[in-house]
């Protein structure tokens, strides 16, 4: 058991300090994100992704269901001569059928996902005591071959905890390295995710790992709660696509532990925008302008207050450098643009003018009612040196 000592974790006599530890990812584009409705990739494209998840460094890639996997050959192939082998993680269902044909593939992390929350057990026709009896087996099962092992509590933020509490103890009897807690259906909040990792991290003698959905718009927001209360792994799919609302996108909660938090992710921050435009592609799910991290215009500026104080300092109105996560801040005018901002983007087209004169052209178009943009400032300029010649 492990117990809480200031900034150390104490477990089995060894002292983890939490400040350095790093959270890792694990992206489950390819499983849940293939989930989302309308989504499905092709085996190249799944070979694609996979390249793509590890040259930005994500810890493991949740490759697929067992019970699918093993008719994609082609990917199959591909994930068997890799040297990442041991990253590649398979979902499976507590069955021995399942399991056998993770097995197979000689890849890394066997997943077994189970109910905890009542709700659905008893929709599903399971008791409690099957899923642990069932659980028993599996672990047993598995250790006979491989012992890279995560157990999945399926609709924990509705689970009973004195299940969990049964649960834990029988993973803690069998040292089972990895418990993964799931708000499958999106229900968590901040505070109410604090409380379960809290309870589960006193509790689990392993690693947490947490998947949360996006319901309440809270999924990020909740990975970052997670970690506070002592989970080391996160499950994201990229542009957060999945099921209904989606999963915790991996660019925010790469970005929110790193810059947030000051915690190291191992993720390459500025490769995220490829990544996340690459899947856009491929999933034909146009990113949005203001989407977090890589929307096209999270980094651009238009007031005139905001690119008044820009010129004076990069962060004055970003939380970070856009080139942290391999972007550029840019100005563009628009109805609420003063002079500096006019000026500065005629600066960087080479054309320059004077404040005067920038104040002249926004007078002139707030005026006669014209659209403010820089086309339109252009021709006005352009129009009056004419005029004056
Ligand atoms: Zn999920």
């Amino acid at each position: 058991m492990r117990q809480w000592k200031g900034m150390h974790w104490q477990r089995n006599g060894l002292h983890v300090n939490m400040a350095v530890r790093i959270i890792y990812i694990n992206d489950t584009t390819l499983r849940d994100g293939e989930q989302a409705p309308g989504v499905s990739f092709s085996e190249l494209e799944k070979i694609q992704i996979t390249e793509e998840l590890l040259q930005i460094g994500v810890h493991e890639i949740e490759v697929g269901i067992a019970q699918t996997l093993i008719w994609e050959k082609r990917f199959l192939t591909y994930l068997q001569r890799s040297e990442y082998r041991d990253r590649y993680g398979i979902w499976c269902r507590a069955n021995r059928e399942d399991i056998e044909k993770a097995l197979s593939l000689g890849l890394g992390t066997i997943h077994i996902s189970v109910p905890v929350s009542d709700f659905q057990l008893g929709h599903m026709g399971y008791s409690p005591q099957w899923v642990l009896d069932t659980l028993e087996k599996c672990i047993e099962f598995v250790y006979q071959h491989a012992d890279q092992i995560s157990i999945g509590a399926q609709d924990a933020t509705r689970g009973n905890r004195a299940f969990l509490l049964e649960m834990m103890s029988l993973l803690n009897s069998y040292n089972v390295s990895r418990l993964r807690f799931s708000d499958t259906v999106g229900i968590g909040i901040p505070s109410s995710i604090a409380s379960l990792a809290n309870f589960l991290s006193h509790h689990f003698c392993g690693e947490l790992d947490f998947h949360g959905h996006n319901d309440l718009g809270m999924a990020t927001a909740n990975c970052v709660s997670a970690v506070e209360n002592g989970v080391t792994q996160l499950s994201t799919t990229v542009n957060g696509i999945g099921e209904r609302a989606g999963n915790a996108p991996l660019e925010q909660v790469a970005v929110a532990v790193a810059m947030g938090m000051e915690r190291d992710t191992h993720i390459r921050l500025p490769g995220l925008q490829h990544l996340c435009e690459a899947v856009s592609m491929i999933t034909e799910r146009p990113i949005a302008p203001d989407k977090p991290i890589v929307g096209a215009n999270v980094f651009t500026h238009e007031s005139g207050v905001h690119c008044h104080g820009q010129t004076k300092h990069s962060l004055m109105y970003q939380p970070f450098s856009a080139e942290t996560v391999g972007r550029t801040s840019k100005m563009v005018i628009g109805k609420h643009s003063g002079s500096t901002t006019v000026r500065e983007v005629f600066a960087q087209m080479g054309v320059d003018v004077s404040r005067t004169t920038a104040r002249n052209l926004l007078k002139h178009a707030h005026t006669n009612a014209m659209k403010i943009d820089t086309s339109n400032l252009l021709s006005l300029l352009t129009t009056s040196a004419h005029q004056n010649n």
